[in-house]
């Protein structure tokens, strides 16, 4: 004992007790990753000039660097995109057996797992999610969507039995920039098994995964003309909803867009499919295990900088349990790292863009405005690129802005409930319907819940949980139409009788 206490005193004198850990920077290389300075419109197999003439430049929002020359096309260069999509379905894609399109897609989710440290890297480049992030989780969920889809292929007629499942012709594509390489094989994957071929349209933000799985494509040998990728902003993305030789879209995206689209599209016979915005809601019971409901807390709100479309940005909290979760979640929430996005230890990355930032900072100020009360942890940001330090307002009436409308950024708004019937009314008071968690011990309740809540995927005791075997889509403004699962070849196929 007496000596325990001479050696502590020994060491004590020779070294200082560490107070805090502080993390060494663990950043991810930026060498595996090539940009050209410019890039063209990646039309029937070969990168063309876009006949526009416009462009733009693409940039790194953590850095606020530009990145590469994108192209801006305008109607002609969506015309050529359709035409070469449409000659490759007639000609080549819709001919082939099944088996053979399945070929094509094993391989195309193979190179993707190949080179996945690279697709990782430029996707927090271009993004500002956390490498952590992109490497974990959007690259094997986009590998994995093409594994599922290729083993549809050659089994359409077992999906949809005695229907006799055929091909549409060419889908248009837009996708929105939270997770443009996920999102690209979310529309890819089953539009290709299913055997249409497609013109996709990243967003205006994030368009260089795109670009580079056009690289992907070539290495795979796929038919020219099968993808197309047409790059540009929301004037691009019009043009290829107006084509008239397109057979359907699928978009991914904002309400207000989405609404648009529908209004351009009636009458005109296209399919539709709308994956829209949400407002979803995370309750947890008095019964629910506290620690992990608050780790699937933090994970609802802050993964992927909270844009995300299915983010738990409304908790509700049974009262009884009240301080003890708002104590936790605070806690908590000092020990995320906010910062460089190649950085492996990063829990939280850059802000896409400075418009997304401002419509964050603009709904955060009114809920300062209208009376709730805010809470951000101490942290350090970045002085240049586009940063928003977690954020949580508690005191949280239902009316106000920030609990009605989409944020789509790091910031959590917290209500309380004191019966499961309260719980359903609260969390169905939205106009949005895509998801919604449940923390609670009793299996029942868990069921019973889900079956209230008005929203299209429940989560239990776990958050932002995605499998390609597992449909996902909205209710009300939050659209329609599935994705992943049996359910996401529907949209590329026509049945008997139709
Ligand atoms: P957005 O403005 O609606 O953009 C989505 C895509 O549509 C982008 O490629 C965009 O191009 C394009 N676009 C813009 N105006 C268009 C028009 N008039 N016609 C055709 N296309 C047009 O949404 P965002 O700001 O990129 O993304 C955030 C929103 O997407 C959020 O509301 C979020 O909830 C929603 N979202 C939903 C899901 C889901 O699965 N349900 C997934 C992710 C995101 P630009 O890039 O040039 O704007
Ligand atoms: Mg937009």
């Amino acid at each position: 004992m007496i000596k325990d206490k001479r050696e502590v005193a020994r060491r004590g004198e020779a070294a200082a007790i560490p107070t805090a850990w502080e993390y060494a920077p663990a950043p991810e290389s930026r060498e595996i990753v090539h940009f050209e300075d410019r890039y063209g419109l990646c039309i029937g197999g070969q990168f063309l000039e876009p006949l526009s003439n416009e462009r733009y430049t693409t940039i790194d929002p953590a850095r606020e660097e530009p990145l590469a020359e994108i192209a801006q096309a305008g109607k002609a260069d969506v015309d050529r995109a359709v035409k070469a999509a449409r000659e490759a379905y007639a000609e080549r894609w819709s001919q082939l057996r099944p088996s053979e399109r399945a070929k094509y897609l094993f391989r195309i989710a193979r190179i993707l797992q190949e080179r996945s440290r690279e697709f990782a890297v430029v996707e927090s480049l271009n993004g500002g999610k956390p490498i952590r992030e992109s490497r974990d989780v959007d690259l094997p969920l986009a590998a994995a969507h093409f594994f599922y889809y290729a083993g549809w292929a050659d089994k359409l007629e077992y999906a949809f039995p005695n229907r006799t499942p055929r091909p549409i012709g060419v889908a248009g594509q837009i996708i929105p920039w939270n997770f443009p390489l996920l999102m690209l094989a979310w529309k890819i994957a089953p539009a290709l098994a299913a055997g249409n071929t497609v013109v996709l349209k990243p967003a205006e933000t994030t368009p260089l995964s795109a670009l580079l799985f056009c690289d992907v494509v070539r290495q795979a040998e796929l038919p020219p003309g099968v993808v197309n990728i047409v790059t540009g902003d929301g004037r691009t993305g019009a043009e290829l909803v107006s084509h008239p030789d397109v057979d359907k879209i699928a978009f991914t995206g904002s309400t207000e867009v989405g609404k648009a689209i529908q209004r351009t599209l009636a009458g005109s016979g296209k399919r539709l499919t709308l994956e829209l915005g949400g407002k979803a809601a995370n309750i947890i019971f008095d019964d629910a295990p506290l620690d992990q409901a608050v780790e699937g807390i933090i994970n609802g709100i802050y993964f992927n900088q909270g844009h995300v479309c299915c983010a738990g940005s409304r908790l509700f909290v049974e009262e009884s349990i009240y301080e003890t979760v708002i104590s936790k979640l605070k806690r908590r929430m000092k020990t995320l790292r906010v910062g460089d996005p190649l950085d492996k230890n990063t829990d939280v990355g850059a802000i896409n863009s400075k418009q997304q930032l401002d419509k964050i900072g603009s709904l955060v100020q009114s809920g300062i405005d209208e009376g709730a009360e805010i809470y951000q942890p101490p942290c350090k940001l970045p002085e240049r690129g586009y940063w928003f330090v977690p954020t949580v307002f508690t005191n949280v009436a239902q009316s106000y802005r920030i609990a009605q409308e989409e944020i789509f950024g790091p910031v959590l708004s917290v209500l309380t409930f004191r019966t499961p019937d309260e719980a359903i009314e609260k969390a169905n008071n939205t106009p949005y319907g895509l998801s919604a968690g449940v923390w609670t011990e009793k299996g029942s309740r868990i069921l019973a819940m889900a079956q209230k809540l008005r929203a299209g995927v429940v989560w239990a005791n776990t958050y932002n949980r995605f499998d390609p075997a597992s449909p996902f889509g909205g209710y009300k403004e939050s659209g329609f139409g599935r994705e992943g699962g049996r359910h996401g070849l529907e949209p590329y196929v026509a049945l008997d009788g139709e």
